[in-house]
């Protein structure tokens, strides 16, 4: 065991994790049962890609899975992989890109493990065509503590199964897990881009696109006020026809040290977003980019998380359902404009109608924001929860992966299911979020 201490990306709440890694999978029960006996429970750790506390044991004890990181089995003729938990996608990019094959679901980072992507049924910018990671997730083994091991698919013990994906970890230890790939002619993307002013230009726009392309996503200036409000960028693209099959190279930039004091504040935050307006052109243009700026524009500087000091930030990502995106949408800017905080990389996007295999997943149809916060008290006190009340008023949810703030009321209110899950969670694990969210 090892006594390595975790945080998840935000930083906040600050809990640190005493992680206890697990190399092999034959460890894995016994490393549990000593946690479990000395703390009460655990909780499966990822790659920390989470921003809030759902990635956070109850007990501050995590049973650090990074290291089980080990392709079990190819398929390369139909694209199927089967790997450890902990294998993370760039790893499995890395291996299917040579051979013709992407990952059918990404987020928007590619550090995540195959565990946590399952855990919180990942979503990305095709989810209107491909719906959730955990759609294309066939099989996965999951380790109970009382059970044993449990093999789980949408056909063998199917309530299983719908309560892992997007389970939050709490149904137990995913050991490994099959996933269904998806074939390209090239690792490059044709994409257009076009610059709308208003968030009535946004809705046509993914009207529009969304139907012609599989990848859709906008960003949106959550610094603008009066008529520039609802202005942003429209971004959709397709895997290119030709182009070769190239594996990225890694990032070069780093931010090397936590900063003292947060470096975003409105003022940083106004100048960004008017140079990222202005340096897309007015009119719809096509090009042609690499995956990896398309997909993972973040993931060229590691750590960028530092940038917002010790105290850390906070993502807020809600879905409010089609009916009401639009009003509920402009109200969310104009209370996050009016404030003077908000994030560099405000990102909309709509969601579509495939339905996830999870009783738990955050997607469904609707309008998706999500935006970055340096942690502050007037954050907390004043602004999330005007913001909340919104979301609630528009019958919206918000996403627990990068929540650390909702309250109980609203999650069970959003989550009407969460009563199923806790009743298949298993005994030896739980997360701080869970612990906040249901008690
Ligand atoms: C830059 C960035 C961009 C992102 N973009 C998106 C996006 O576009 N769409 C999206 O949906 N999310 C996005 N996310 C969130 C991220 O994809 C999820 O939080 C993901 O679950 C993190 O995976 P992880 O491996 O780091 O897991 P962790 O954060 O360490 O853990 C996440 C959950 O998985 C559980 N878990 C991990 N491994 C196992 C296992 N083996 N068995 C059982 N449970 C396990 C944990 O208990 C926890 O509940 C983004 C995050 C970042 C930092």
């Amino acid at each position: 065991m090892s006594a390595q201490s975790l945080h998840s990306w935000g930083h906040y709440p600050p809990f640190p994790q005493t992680a206890h890694a697990c190399h092999w999978r034959a460890e894995l029960a016994g490393t549990r049962d000593a946690l479990v006996h000395r703390y009460g429970s655990t909780l499966a750790f990822g790659n920390g890609r989470s921003y809030g506390d759902s990635c956070l044991a109850a007990s501050d004890q995590v049973l650090h899975l990074r290291a089980l990181d080990r392709f079990l089995h190819a398929d390369w003729s139909r694209g199927v992989l089967t790997a450890e938990a902990g294998v993370t996608l760039d790893e499995i990019l890395a291996l299917a890109i040579p051979r013709g094959w992407f990952l059918s679901v990404t987020p928007g980072t590619q550090f995540v493990t195959l565990g946590g992507a399952i855990a919180n049924d990942v979503h990305g910018k095709n989810h209107h065509v491909r719906g959730t990671f955990g759609c294309h997730v066939r099989r996965l083994s999951l380790l109970r503590s009382q059970e044993g091991r449990q093999l789980c698919s949408p056909d063998e013990q199917a309530d299983l199964f719908a309560a892992t994906i997007g389970g939050l970890g709490l149904t137990g230890i995913i050991e490994w897990a099959e996933i269904q790939l998806t074939p390209i002619a090239s690792s490059q993307i044709d994409c257009l881009v076009e610059r709308f002013d208003t968030l009535a230009d946004f809705f046509t726009l993914s009207a529009e696109l969304d139907q012609q392309h599989e990848f859709c996503v906008a960003w949106i200036d959550c610094a603008a006020t009066g008529a520039r409000s609802g202005r942003g960028v429209y971004l959709a693209g397709d895997f290119a026809p030709d182009g070769g099959l190239k594996v990225a190279t890694k990032a070069a930039l780093s931010v090397p040290l936590t900063s003292p004091l947060s470096l975003i504040n409105g003022l940083s935050l106004r100048v960004f977003n008017e140079y990222y307006w202005r340096k897309h052109p007015p009119t719809r243009q096509h090009q042609r980019s690499d995956y990896m700026p398309f997909f993972y524009p973040l993931d060229g500087v590691h750590h960028w998380n530092r940038i917002y000091g010790p105290k850390g930030f906070q993502q807020y990502q809600c879905l409010i359902p089609d009916a009401q995106a639009q009003p509920a949408m402009q109200a969310l800017l104009d209370a996050i404009a009016a404030s003077g905080r908000g994030s560099f990389l405000a990102v909309l996007k709509r969601c579509g109608a495939v339905a996830s295999p999870g009783w738990l997943s955050f997607p469904a149809p609707g309008t998706t924001l999500a935006l970055d916060f340096p942690q502050s008290r007037a954050l907390v006190e004043t602004l999330f929860p005007r913001l909340n009340a919104i979301v609630r008023e528009a019958g919206g949810r918000l996403y627990p992966a990068k929540d650390a703030q909702m309250i109980g009321e609203d999650f069970r209110r959003s989550y009407p299911a969460w009563q199923h899950l806790e009743a298949w969670r298993d005994p030896a694990l739980g997360s701080r979020f869970w612990t906040r969210v249901t008690t």
